[in-house]
């Protein structure tokens, strides 16, 4: 096969415009909604805060929900109603953002790294049990990439040792497990509205739970841990009154936000379906090369599709996977890596956690490159990706 100059040796790039991995999807009606707000009463705390929680409760098919500043946020606010504390380990993927365990060193707990399943590249169950002992309080499983963990082995474990499940699912708005929306099925799970996730708020995130007493707390935790409800008051000096019952924090959402949040949420099916659609064409494209991997997926979960992660094999190639990197981008297609294993962050290094302890996770973070997926993106874009992909592949392959 001949093999076409590459852009980073001076070739012509594949398109002339840079096409980011991820961006939002804003419209005339988005716009409207917000201004809306703008003209209102309220910037914060106002309707729109308690219809965009009744409406993602809703989607989700969860009794409740509780909107946060963001979904870093959010986490800690889960990770303090399970009553996460000092002396308290939690069970995590190193295969995440550092959010899924800064929540649990938030609370003065201690995170702990249970390999990924090389296959999905999700949290291994197995590894997960071998990790559980009597300090073990919680399991934070991501639904990495958008496809969901294996829940039911999951809820079985936490079950049997009474842990409490918080669902990272940053990546898995709109996703089903089983038939079951995400969202509806742990104790608590997480959403996040950063502008590269399904819907955007801005920044913005929530937590569904179907236990009112996580509820309860989730809303008092995001004002500073007030409460203004007449029943729960240790004393009462008047209709002025209200009590700080414990240290909470000012995370809460703005009108604003909510407000985007409510009108981005009607786009979600259509949002789901073309990065389904996406990411089929790019399975199809790439499922016979020899030089990389397509994303498997397990039959019990339909994924959301956040990021679409192409594995390299490298004995099939002869370029490493920074220059295979570099090269893409010179085609001006913005490739990204998702993620740094946590534990190798210099913070996490510091704390004594050291290379080796998740040996799948780092084999997978040298392999790995996620292409450009986002509803925005055209069919035309998603072929300048494959054009480039195979152009690159085609170039380096032995
Ligand atoms: C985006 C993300 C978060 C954090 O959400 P923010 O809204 O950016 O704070 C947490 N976990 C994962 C896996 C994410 O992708």
């Amino acid at each position: 096969m001949t093999k076409e100059p590459l852009a980073i040796h001076g070739g012509i790039p594949v398109r002339k415009e840079y096409l980011p991995y991820g961006q939002q999807w804003i419209d005339e009606e988005d716009i409207k909604q917000v201004v809306q707000v703008l003209k209102g009463n309220y910037l914060t705390t106002g309707p729109y805060i308690t219809e965009f929680e009744k409406k993602i409760a809703e989607y989700v098919g969860a009794n409740y929900a509780v909107a946060f500043s963001n979904g870093t946020a959010a986490l800690h606010g889960a990770a303090f109603a399970a009553g996460i504390q000092h002396g308290d380990e939690v069970i995590t993927t190193p295969m995440t953002f550092a959010a899924s365990a800064n929540c649990v060193l938030y609370q003065g707990g201690t995170p702990v790294f249970a390999d990924i399943d090389p296959q999905t590249y999700n949290i291994d169950p197995e590894k997960i049990e071998e990790l559980i002992n009597e300090k073990t309080k919680a399991i934070i499983p991501v639904d990495f990439t958008g496809q969901p963990v294996e829940l039911d082995r999951i809820l079985e474990l936490a079950k049997k040792h009474n842990l409490i499940v918080i669902e990272d699912a940053a990546h898995a708005l709109g996703a089903t497990y089983n038939d079951r929306k995400i969202g509806s099925i742990s104790d608590m799970t997480m959403f996040s509205f950063h502008p590269v996730k399904h819907i955007t708020t801005g920044e913005g995130g929530i937590i569904t739970t179907n236990n009112k007493e996580y509820y309860e707390k989730l809303l008092q935790f995001r004002t500073h841990g007030i409460t203004r409800d007449r029943d729960k008051l240790i004393e009462n000096h008047g209709p002025w009154y209200y009590e700080m019952q414990f240290l909470g924090y000012n995370y809460r959402m703005t009108d604003i936000q909510a407000a985007l949040g409510i009108s981005q949420l009607k786009k979600i099916d259509q949002f789901v379906e073309t990065r389904k659609n996406y990411a089929e064409i790019y399975n199809n494209a790439f499922k016979d090369m020899e030089e990389v991997t397509i994303p498997y997926q397990m039959k019990e979960g339909s994924s959301s599709w956040h990021l679409y992660i192409l594995r390299l094999n490298f004995n099939q190639l002869t370029a490493s996977r920074k220059e295979i990197f570099e090269a893409l981008l010179k085609e001006n297609i913005g490739v990204n890596v998702h993620y740094l294993p946590v534990y190798w962050h210099p913070y996490y290094q510091e704390l004594g956690y050291k290379k080796g302890l998740c040996p799948n996770a780092e084999k997978l973070y040298e392999e790995i490159i996620t292409l450009p997926l986002f509803p925005k993106m055209s069919v035309l874009d998603v072929q300048d990706v494959i054009k480039a992909v195979k152009k690159v592949i085609n170039y380096y392959s032995k």
